[in-house]
């Protein structure tokens, strides 16, 4: 008795940074993926699902030995039935890049596809950056030129116009070739080496492995050194001067604003060429919103065909944040019709109509009993109105017997009116009104063909 109490009192919560995605967001998150997805559709991208577990090697490959992610940010567990070493995906493109090799998907020609689902990374919970977030993802394979560049760049321009999100400023740069970051990274370690009393632990032991991704650090102490350091833009000759010359000229011909930031990296073996970030201040320290960029050499270390590519990924929760900053409405309206109903006749009767309600496209919620019991009348409107419904259609013992349902308009320009409506009728009663609102006034309702 007294162990059964105790368990009852341990509340289990979400893990922590782990978050809830709770219905009064849901409408913004929805909008988000909507309008997402029918941007990628304008554009040609098709969709693509991974699994969210993969071999822990995948990422380890695809990401590299010295990053944050691989150093300690990866959930990665032993398979317990058959000692398979796994991991949660901490990102898209290294299951995206398995599974075009897996499946030769870029065999009769070059791909554009997206992705979108939760990610995994073990880092120190804030705002804006969480164990478990959401990303959606673009990946261009088989491309090699920048126009594909900058057509992903302005992919992302056309969705912060439809989401009606302002001050996203990109940030482009070129990280070049492997040899020309080798040239790079030599002059790089002297000029650290000459300066190391400046270097921070972290940067010590990136100096050998990963310097680039020294220029990376938020430490402001070490603002001065990074900014002073061999820039790689410098290093960039022949193609890849070219190839960054020509992603500007689209964006310039386009008019998309860019700065270039010499400082943006992707520390990694297999990232070269084009790097961008579309940031906002309006997210304190966590102002990265999408991050992109080429890895035209990651395909063939793989072991597939060479295959160029480029991609990027975007962080929903910072987005919808975004969203409810820009004061984007979160409508909670759960339907176009509630049908409120007493007596068995009139539930019977309910479940017929609200059937051939929702055959004609409507959102119909039917009031269910609680564990209260089914309700008066009075309570059932008090929620047929907290439930945002344009109409509440109403059937009781008076309604079942002239086989009509009083049908009231919960939210008109002319405040609230009933109507008696034969059966037979009430579709089209009600389809003709919410269309009739929706011309008139532009409000928003749930009727969609
Ligand atoms: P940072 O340097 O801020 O850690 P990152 O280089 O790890 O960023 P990417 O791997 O490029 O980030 O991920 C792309 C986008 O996904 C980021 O710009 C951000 O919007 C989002 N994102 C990354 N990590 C998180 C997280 N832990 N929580 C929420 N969103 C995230
Ligand atoms: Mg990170």
């Amino acid at each position: 008795m007294s162990e059964n109490k105790k368990e009852k009192a341990t509340k289990i919560t979400a893990v922590k940074g782990m978050n809830d995605i709770l219905p009064a967001d849901a409408p913004l998150w929805e909008l988000f993926e909507n309008t997402v997805h029918s941007v990628l559709k304008s554009y040609g991208y098709q969709k693509i699902v991974t699994p969210i577990v993969e071999d822990t090697a995948l990422f380890k490959r695809a990401i590299g030995a010295v990053t944050d992610i691989v150093e300690k940010e990866m959930y990665s567990f032993k398979d317990a039935m058959n000692d398979d070493e796994l991991t949660l995906r901490p990102e898209g493109t290294a299951g995206v890049v398995r599974a075009v090799i897996e499946h030769n998907l870029v065999y009769d020609g070059p791909r554009r596809v997206w992705y979108a689902g939760p990610m995994f990374r073990h880092e120190r919970p804030q705002r804006g950056r969480y164990r478990q977030f959401f990303q959606v993802g673009a990946e261009a394979v088989g491309f090699a030129g920048p126009d594909i560049d900058a057509e992903l760049i302005m992919l992302c321009r056309r969705l912060w116009d439809d989401l009606g999100l302002e001050g996203i400023r990109l940030e482009i740069n070129s990280i070049g070739d492997a040899a020309e970051r080798q040239r790079h990274r030599a002059d790089l370690i002297t000029y650290f080496e000459a300066n190391a009393e400046l270097l921070d632990e972290e940067a010590k032991r990136r100096l050998h492995a990963n310097p680039l991704r020294i220029l990376d650090t938020k430490n402001p102490a070490m603002q001065d050194l990074v900014n002073n350091a061999p820039k790689l833009l410098d290093y960039l000759e022949g193609e890849s001067v070219v190839h960054f010359e020509g992603l500007k000229r689209i964006l310039d011909h386009n008019n998309i604003q860019y700065t270039v930031n010499p400082r943006l990296v992707r520390g990694l073996d297999y990232y070269n060429r084009s790097v961008f970030e579309w940031v906002t201040d309006k997210l304190g320290s966590q102002g990265t919103v999408c991050a992109g960029g080429r890895y035209d050499p990651l395909i063939e270390s793989f072991g597939g065909k060479p295959t160029p590519a480029v991609g990027f990924a975007m962080g929903i929760e910072r987005l919808v944040e975004l969203m409810k900053e820009a004061g984007e409405p979160n409508d909670p309206s759960e339907c176009d019709v509630y049908m409120v109903h007493q007596g068995e006749e009139a539930r019977m009767q309910a479940f017929v109509l609200a059937e051939r309600i929702r055959d004609a496209g409507l959102d119909v919620v039917l009031h269910c009993a609680a564990a209260s019991g089914p309700g008066s009348f009075k309570s059932q409107m008090k929620k047929a109105d907290g439930s945002g419904a344009a109409f509440a259609v109403i059937l009781g013992d008076d309604e079942i017997a002239k086989r009509t349902a009083a049908v009231k308009s919960m939210r008109g320009a002319e405040g609230e009116q009933q109507a008696s409506v034969p059966f037979d009728d009430v579709v089209d009663y009600l389809v003709n009104q919410i269309i009739g609102a929706h011309e008139h006034d532009h409000e928003h309702v749930h009727y969609h063909h």
